[in-house]
């Protein structure tokens, strides 16, 4: 496989980063992912902006400009054939002396590398759905910042397989944030519910999609708190991310919701990002 780093196409075994990096010593550092569908990029443009605001959010220089981001991601798709998949961008603060402080001077580093995924749009787990598991949210505060410190997810996600379940909804003062990497939803009638945009989530790209093709297919959206309770008698749930695309949850906590399997809503919300986000790839 062919990686980026730093201005360079290598091998991946000869990609280098200094063990001063800094995203490796305080995980000062952040990330997109942007999955590929027929060998092109879905919203390219949504992650390329919230890439902006993650690095404004921590003073952080871009590394390059937006269209070379962009090249890179292109070079890259081109370069290790992918068809389905995923092209992972990571910028962080770059390598300086350990210090608390952020260095004055030092150079950011820009790291990409793909994941081919095939059947990622035709996935069987969709058909399926998932479970999820209920878990406290013990994240930081700045969770709409897309930071690669991500281990109390990864703590979640083994929470989760503990309890033979998929993945686990994230609580915080009795509402659920949302999935340990997606945005959670449920859906009770007509409505859509999902949590409002604030610090305490990531503002999802497929989020913002999803809910914008809803209304536009005159569905009804409300962005507020939800609570386990009202997720348990919802009538459908489902997460959405850049991998997942829509992704039906057909269980909380061991209790089926709804009839146990995907709803309508789900469905037809993943036919439609998927075709619309399809014909709009670059
Ligand atoms: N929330 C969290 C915590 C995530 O990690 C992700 C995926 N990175 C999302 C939501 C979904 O965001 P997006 O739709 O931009 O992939």
């Amino acid at each position: 496989r062919t990686v980026y780093v730093n201005g360079a196409y290598v091998p991946e075994e000869d990609a280098k980063i200094s063990v001063f990096d800094r995203g490796f010593l305080f995980a000062d550092g952040v990330y997109e992912v942007t999955s590929v569908l027929g060998g092109k990029l879905i919203d390219f443009e949504g992650h390329a902006k919230r890439l902006e605001r993650s690095l404004s959010e921590l003073d952080m220089p871009a590394p390059c400009t937006m269209d070379e981001l962009l090249e890179i991601h292109r070079e890259l798709v081109r370069a290790n054939g992918i068809d389905e998949g995923l092209v992972y961008l990571q910028v962080t603060r770059g390598a300086a002396d350990r210090d608390f402080a952020y260095p004055v001077d030092a150079a950011p580093s820009l790291v990409l590398f793909t994941q081919s995924k095939p059947g990622l749009a035709a996935n069987p787990v969709a058909e399926k759905g998932i479970s999820v598991i209920s878990i406290e949210d013990q994240r930081w505060g700045r969770r709409d910042i897309k930071t690669v410190q991500l281990l109390y997810p990864s703590m979640g996600k083994m929470m989760a397989k503990a309890a033979g379940a998929d993945d686990a909804w994230m609580v915080e003062d009795g509402a659920v944030t949302e999935g340990t990497s997606n945005n959670a939803y449920i859906v009770k009638g007509n409505t859509i519910v999902t949590r409002h945009l604030g610090n305490e989530i990531l503002h999802g790209i497929t989020r913002a999609a999803v809910l914008r093709m809803a209304q536009e297919a005159q569905m009804q959206v409300e962005e507020r708190s939800f609570t386990l309770e009202e997720a348990a008698t919802a009538d459908e749930a489902f997460v959405t991310s850049a991998s997942t695309f829509v992704m039906p949850v057909v269980s909380l906590d061991g209790a089926q919701i709804g009839t146990g399997k995907p709803g309508p809503v789900a469905a037809r919300l993943r036919e439609i990002y998927l075709e619309e986000s399809l014909a709009k790839a670059i």
